[in-house]
């Protein structure tokens, strides 16, 4: 059975399979940052100053270095920052089947801490405002969710987290657990192979991918080799 959840549900689902110490392991697994997402509907594109971030798919805003720094630093603190870093997403402009003809939609997320429920809508429209001025004026329609809504969706986000759990030096390798083959839990044939695993999420099935060569070089411990 290969498990795509985090340690939590893990350990609900099969925690009663497992050895004391690997459930002890997966207890103390640690969760990041969650986010507060919107989708909106705009009657045109981001209205952007600058020409490059017209025509791109993804935009970051954070201004300067300093000013990304000093946002992420707040949110590890359990605040959230009045000037938020936030992440764009403008697929319409590249997918006419996205919107109405003429019409746009864009999603963005700003980092908030673990469980936070506070509506950052108006902090991330300020955000896009500074650097596309006018920008408020196109909105049609927006959806938004804080971390418990968004955690509502996909389960797999614990506390708005989206990443399945902190990655820094200390979960990076040995997520969920520090063992041989991460993906291998305490009990034979029980595998992880959800963004709690390496190399964790943001890396495109690749958490997926080796999972499946983890369980098929134990199926077929000889023979078997994968090639990409
Ligand atoms: C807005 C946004 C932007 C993102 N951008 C990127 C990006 O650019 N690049 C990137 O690589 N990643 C990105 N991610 C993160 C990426 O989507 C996640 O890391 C990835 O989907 C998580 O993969 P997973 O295998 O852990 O779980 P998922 O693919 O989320 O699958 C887990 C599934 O298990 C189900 N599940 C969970 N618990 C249970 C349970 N107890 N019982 C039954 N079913 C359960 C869930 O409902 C879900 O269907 C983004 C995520 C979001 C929300």
């Amino acid at each position: 059975m290969i498990f795509d959840v985090t340690p939590k549900q893990l350990l609900e689902i099969a925690g009663h399979k497992f050895s004391s110490i690997y459930k002890w392991q997966l207890a103390r697994y640690r969760y990041g940052m969650g986010v507060f997402k919107v989708d909106w509907a705009l009657s045109e594109q981001v209205p952007f100053k600058s020409d490059v971030c017209k025509q791109a798919g993804t935009v970051h805003i954070g201004n300067t270095f300093e000013e990304i720094a000093q946002s992420e630093y707040l949110i590890s603190k359990g605040q959230h920052p009045e000037k938020p870093f936030v992440l764009l997403a403008q697929q319409s402009l590249f997918d006419n089947t996205r919107a109405p003809k003429g019409k746009h939609t864009l999603w963005g997320y700003s980092h908030v801490p673990n469980g936070s429920t506070k509506d950052m809508t108006d902090s991330i429209e300020k955000q896009i405002e500074r650097f596309a001025p006018g920008f408020r004026d196109t909105i049609i329609g927006r959806h938004t969710y804080n971390t418990n809504q968004i955690e509502a969706y996909n389960p797999n986000y614990i506390g708005g987290d989206i990443n399945g759990g902190v990655i820094d030096i200390g979960q990076l390798f040995t997520r969920p657990a520090l063992r041989g083959s991460p993906f291998r839990t305490s009990s034979k044939g029980i595998y992880i192979c959800s963004s709690s695993t390496p190399p964790g999420g943001g890396v495109h099935g690749m958490c997926g991918y080796h999972t499946a060569e983890r369980v098929l070089k134990d199926l077929f411990p000889i023979h078997y080799s994968v090639k990409i």
